[in-house]
């Protein structure tokens, strides 16, 4: 995303011819960034060559999917609606994974008549009703247990997935008796070691943390894996002078654990695949003044971009059409929903705005889209992939009689 004769564009569109095309708030998607940031993960980690499970989660949109789809990725699915929607996209079942600690007896008996790779099992109970389900059908499934190493990842408490106290994976004793049950059941086939610490890891140190977690756990369950799925969690620069994540550190740190172990390595990224091929297009309605602030108040709201409510992150927001006008006052961007966390960011130097200018928030690609909601009766905003000079409806917006 660049700025063309003063025109923030999205590859070879302007965003003004978005907006016009397609209204406001609207979602656009880079073609072109994707396809970089899939070659840059696969060039990271050349030298393993591992499966790419893209997570699904962070961007749900089927059409996206497909695209992802045919760089050869697989998918991570956490529901049995993630695991239709890959299956949709036309994901290779052989290249799914299922993690999650709430599988129900229908999410568990769907991915087992579809054959997929791995359902990646979080618990003792969960392992039971696999084997159960399993036996009725007179199935082998493969499984994978997840380890909760507790490893503290470094990020926000909310996205961190991999201390004790976090509800995912087992702790050490729990998998060394899963690993003894699954060793000893006819119906069920251990496959993976499964790990997951967090999301928006920027520090490769809590992964040099985990691989050594798990390198001293695989040795003591005297168990081969076949698969070691280290999940996803490496994060994206958000803000301008956010540090990077050393992918060369974590590659080094996977070298040297794969010298002990000849397994398949896994990885569940989402944000760091679709995080920043993503921009919110929206429209000002009103100018409130309120002091030394104004209120931007936007027809994007909380509804159609969550994390700046749900856990305070914040995203660069640009305006549409540069000017050479700097604004004096405080503005503080928000939306139009009922909630004093309907809020996006509250910047000190920006261009002035006037009534019915656009703004743009940037990085909005990994669970922006995939966490809107139809709160206070908002349809869902289009979706647009833009490719070169070309943009192409991904997903419609959503009508206002289809929510009545
Ligand atoms: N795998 C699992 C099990 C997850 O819970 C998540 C996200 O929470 C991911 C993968 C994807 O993480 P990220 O988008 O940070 O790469």
């Amino acid at each position: 995303m660049k700025y063309i004769n003063k025109n923030l564009s999205i590859e070879k569109v302007k965003v003004q011819d978005i907006s016009k095309k397609f209204g406001t708030p609207t979602y656009c998607y880079s073609y072109g960034q994707l396809k970089k940031n899939i070659d840059d993960f696969k060039k990271n980690f050349s030298s393993f060559a591992p499966l790419i499970c893209f997570a699904i989660k962070s961007n749900t949109n089927v059409n996206l999917i497909r695209e992802i789809r045919k760089f050869g990725l697989g998918a991570d699915v956490v529901s049995i609606g993630e695991l239709m929607m890959a299956l949709k996209a036309g994901i290779d079942p052989k290249k799914i994974v299922f993690s999650g600690v709430g599988k129900t007896t229908d999410e568990i008996n769907y991915a087992i008549d579809k054959k997929i790779l791995l359902i990646n099992a979080e618990s003792k109970s969960e392992i039971i009703e696999i084997e159960r389900i399993a036996r009725s059908k007179k199935k082998i499934v493969n499984i994978g247990i997840r380890l909760n190493p507790n490893t503290d990842a470094k990020t926000l408490k909310q996205i961190s997935t991999g201390k004790k106290e976090n509800k995912f994976g087992v702790d050490e004793k729990t998998f060394f008796a899963l690993v003894n049950y699954s060793k000893l059941s006819k119906n069920i086939s251990l496959k993976c070691l499964s790990v997951h610490i967090g999301s928006q890891i920027l520090d490769y140190k809590p992964y040099e943390k985990m691989l050594k977690v798990v390198d001293k756990i695989i040795k003591k369950s005297n168990h081969k894996f076949k698969f070691i799925d280290l999940g996803g969690g490496m994060g994206i620069s958000y803000e301008k002078n956010n540090k990077k994540l050393n992918y060369q550190k974590y590659n080094i740190a996977i070298k040297k654990f794969l010298r002990n172990h000849k397994s398949k390595i896994i990885f569940e990224p989402g944000r760091s695949i679709v995080g920043n091929i993503g921009s919110l297009i929206s429209k000002v309605i009103y100018i409130k003044e309120n002091g030394k602030k104004d209120f931007i108040i936007l027809d994007a709201a909380m509804n159609d971009l969550m994390r700046p409510a749900l856990y305070g992150a914040n995203h660069r927001t640009l305006p549409a059409i540069k000017t050479n006008q700097t604004s004096k006052k405080i503005y503080e961007f928000v939306g139009p929903i009922c909630e004093s966390t309907d809020k996006f960011t509250t910047l000190k130097k920006f261009q002035k705005l006037k009534e019915k200018d656009l703004v743009v928030m940037c990085d909005v690609g990994a669970y922006g889209m995939s966490l809107s909601s139809n709160y206070n009766v908002r349809p869902k905003p289009s979706e647009i992939l833009i490719k070169g000079s070309k943009m192409n409806v991904i997903k419609k917006r959503q009508k206002l009689k289809d929510l009545i």
